[in-house]
């Protein structure tokens, strides 16, 4: 899955294509109900609506512009402890790696790695085992992770080791002992037109990337929206948001933004489409999904 934004390109680069989210655990405030006359949009991508549950891919966006390869998130990983979600634990084989490969780029040829935050989901690929230990997969890459958001998790890592499925343990620490990782301010250029862009609430520090490219304008905006079903209701922040009310200002604001000024969204969990455009549709909006 390929997108342009200008003379940038995006590829899709996925990890592990179908994960199912609960609803009850995962979005409690939500009722799928409300939503069955978006039934036909949301089936069979994004909801299980007789499950009751949200499926979501776990995937990458390469980011390439002239001269410069840019990761956003890492997605799962591989040979990772995480007990809690059996599809996730000690993974193998899943094939990452190679189709990055397929689209031109090993792993020392990524320039840039982007932690739009630093859930166990987003920072997998960020190390990966060898002989006994965790290592950069992406040897010579910066990566890039807001302060805020490093602070966070660095204190909570320190309070309780084992926080976010150990994630912080195995793929951060390990990058900060590197020496790679690079930390990051609210409205930095990362490189021209594109600029760090806070979209606190899911995690208090996430942030997102804001490229402005040929004309056009896209959004990665990592789980500032985790599913379609936010898009028609904003107000269903998930139970993994630190603060749900600043999340819901945050996604508010992103989605009247992308409906005004036809910024594309590049979420980090929409399947089989990776980005969508916004409507305004009566006092809401309806997401176009791909890059239109
Ligand atoms: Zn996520």
């Amino acid at each position: 899955m390929r997108f342009n934004i200008g003379d940038a390109t995006v590829d899709v680069v996925l990890d592990l294509e179908c994960f199912a989210l609960p609803v009850p655990r995962f979005m409690p405030a939500a009722d799928l109900s409300e939503l069955q006359a978006q039934r036909a949009l949301l089936e069979p991508d994004h909801v299980d609506f007789d499950g009751n549950a949200l499926l979501i891919g776990m995937q990458a966006m390469l980011l390439r512009i002239p001269g410069l390869t840019i990761l956003v998130d890492t997605c799962v990983g591989e040979d990772k402890p995480r007990p809690a979600h059996p599809s996730w634990n000690q993974r193998r084989a899943s094939g990452f790696l190679e189709r990055l490969a397929e689209l031109g780029v090993g792993p020392e040829d990524v320039d840039v790695v982007f932690c739009t935050h630093l859930h166990a989901d987003h920072i997998g690929w960020n190390t990966r085992l060898l002989n006994g230990r965790w290592v950069p997969t992406f040897p010579r890459a910066r990566y890039l992770v807001g302060r805020r958001e490093l602070e966070y998790w660095q204190s909570r890592a320190l309070a309780e080791p084992g926080i976010g499925h150990g994630s912080f343990a195995d793929s951060v620490q390990p990058l900060l002992e590197a020496g790679l990782v690079v930390t990051v301010e609210d409205g930095e250029e990362l490189a021209p037109g594109i600029t760090l862009q806070p979209l606190p609430g899911h995690s208090p520090g996430q942030m997102g990337l804001h490229v402005r490219r040929g004309g056009e304008q896209a959004l990665f905006l990592g789980d500032a929206i985790h599913s379609p079903v936010q898009v028609f209701r904003p107000e269903w922040s998930s139970a993994l948001c630190t603060d749900p009310d600043q999340a819901r200002t945050t996604r508010r604001q992103i989605l009247e933004c992308a409906a005004e000024e036809n910024v594309l969204l590049v979420p980090a969990h929409f399947r089989n489409c990776g980005c969508a455009r916004i409507r305004r549709e009566g006092d809401g909006f309806t997401p176009l999904f791909g890059p239109g």
